[in-house]
């Protein structure tokens, strides 16, 4: 059985200048951005595009000392999360737990894009960074 995910949401991807990576993505990839939002809570400001059901999300840190900073002071940019939509959020956590998975969000936030969102541990993940997400 499993936690019943119904697709991949998003791919976060860490940037270290919003502005510059939107242009590569419009221009080179020739993808439009529709959304840039912050996300203070996360110390991030994010922009968004849309792949087929997919979306790529970047995140550019807003703080030095904030999680997207020290995941590219130590790994550079690139990919950072891999986000899985759920229906029910709250009974996926609780199943995920049972079964061993450290969560990192014992409890859903708010993201971007009106998302309550929760993070599992890469290290029970076997090496990726998970998100799973449903919308509000
Ligand atoms: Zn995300």
């Amino acid at each position: 059985m499993g936690v019943q995910l119904s697709h991949v949401e998003h791919i976060g991807i860490a940037v270290s200048n919003l502005e510059e990576s939107i242009k590569f993505y419009e221009e080179v990839l020739g993808l439009t951005c529709y959304s840039v939002e912050e996300v203070k809570e996360q110390k991030v400001k994010t922009a968004f595009f849309k792949l087929g059901q997919v979306k790529i999300e970047l995140l550019e840190s807003t703080d030095p000392e904030g999680p997207i900073a020290k995941f590219i002071e130590k790994r550079g940019q690139g990919v950072h999360h891999l986000a899985f939509a759920v229906d029910d959020i709250q009974g996926a956590l609780e199943e995920l737990d049972q079964k061993g998975v450290t969560l990192i969000d014992k409890t859903p936030r708010k993201g971007a894009e009106k998302l309550d969102i929760a993070f599992l541990h890469p290290k029970s993940t076997h090496g990726v960074l998970m998100e799973i997400c449903t919308h509000t």
